[in-house]
């Protein structure tokens, strides 16, 4: 199998050649078509996490390298192991199937509730371990493995972690009602998903803020109502005038200093802000505006299994308005990587070995 995992931080990913592994017990191999490239992969990569005021939060203590990134991932059974093949509940060789990424220890609390994403012992793939940037992945049991006959492979990957990503974080600010105004912040890959579900998850179409004008006209192609630029003069202001008061939920897909300070800005009494973005900082909280505003700050990440299904079939039902996705080559992956880092892509990059 080829694969172009992570050698050392910060380093562009080599071209690597092994030995295709055969599936043990319930393992699943299945042959990658498609592979999302997410905005995670380029920290993960660097190894660390912006904390903020030059603090970082460092990965060199817990990724153990060579690790292969990329954890959206669709493609097509190539072998099952032994237990796999009884328990496969439909799953045969040649079926097609998004990958659940976000596996757990599958015995601690949260694995037991369903909340895998959020086990203490993670073995998320293209994160804790082997991903999709490579032709092949190996799947520890064929329930991590969803149908998504009808749609486009380059699409159904991305509902593995944008798609996923923002259908649970809209799952916890509604629900709203009709009157009630959302702010998306930020409109890339997962904000831009956030954009396309806010509809079909809260009922509202919600109000995008984005510096970089190609991603707003995206926003507004993916069903925003409005988008503005939050780096105006004055954009906090006429936000809430035009509000009437402020927003009653922000998600801030960016995760940066000025994006959430934006989202905490504009909330009106009684509202939420979610954090969903990695990009990283820090912020000062005014505590008593906090309870005198009745205000709630939580974050979110990514989602569960149970919420991926139900969005694979929400996306099969159709009606959702298209995400933009730029397929390329398993080759270019570093190039990708650069692209994404440098803001140049709007939507999705998909690879496809
Ligand atoms: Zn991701
Ligand atoms: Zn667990």
């Amino acid at each position: 199998m080829r694969c172009y995992p992570v050698t050392a931080f910060g380093a562009p990913l080599p071209r690597t050649d092994r030995p295709t592994p055969t599936p043990q017990g319930t393992e699943v191999l299945v042959r990658i078509t498609a592979s999302g490239v997410c905005h995670s992969d380029l920290h993960l990569l660097e190894g660390k996490f912006d904390l903020g005021e030059g603090e970082s939060l460092d990965l060199a203590r817990t990724m153990k390298l060579p690790l292969t990134l990329g954890h959206e991932i669709a493609g097509e059974v190539a072998a099952l192991g032994p237990q796999a093949a009884r328990e496969s509940g439909g799953v045969a060789v040649g079926a097609r199937r998004v990958v659940f990424p976000w596996i757990g220890c599958g015995s601690c609390g949260f694995c037991s509730r369903g909340d895998e994403q959020l086990c203490l012992r993670p073995r998320a793939l293209g994160v804790s371990t082997d991903g999709g940037y490579a032709d092949h992945v190996m799947v520890p049991h064929p329930r991590y493995l969803l149908d998504f006959a009808g749609l486009p492979d380059t699409y159904a990957c991305t509902l593995a972690c944008s798609g996923l990503t923002a259908f649970g974080a809209l799952r916890k600010v509604a629900p709203l009602c009709g009157a009630d105004p959302l702010l998306i912040i930020g409109a890339g890959g997962v904000g831009l998903a956030g954009v396309r579900l806010a509809k079909r998850v809260t009922g509202i179409a919600p109000i995008v803020a984005d510096v970089d004008p190609a991603k707003r006209e995206a926003a507004l192609a993916a069903g925003a109502a409005v988008a503005v630029d939050p780096a105006a003069p004055g954009a906090a202001k006429a936000l809430i005038k035009d509000t009437g008061g402020g927003v009653a939920a922000a998600l801030d897909f960016v995760g940066a200093a000025a994006s959430s300070q934006f989202g905490l800005d504009v909330l009106r009494k009684g509202g939420r802000l979610v954090i969903v973005g990695l990009f990283g900082g820090s912020i000062r909280l005014k505590l008593p505006l906090v309870p005198m505003r009745n205000i709630t700050i939580g974050g979110s990440y990514v989602g569960s299994l149970a919420e991926l299904t139900e969005l694979v079939g929400l996306a099969q039902a159709g009606g959702l308005p298209p995400m933009p996705v730029h397929p390329r080559a398993l080759e270019q992956v570093n190039e990708t990587l650069d692209a994404l880092r440098a803001g140049r892509i709007v939507g999705r990059a998909v690879l496809q070995p």
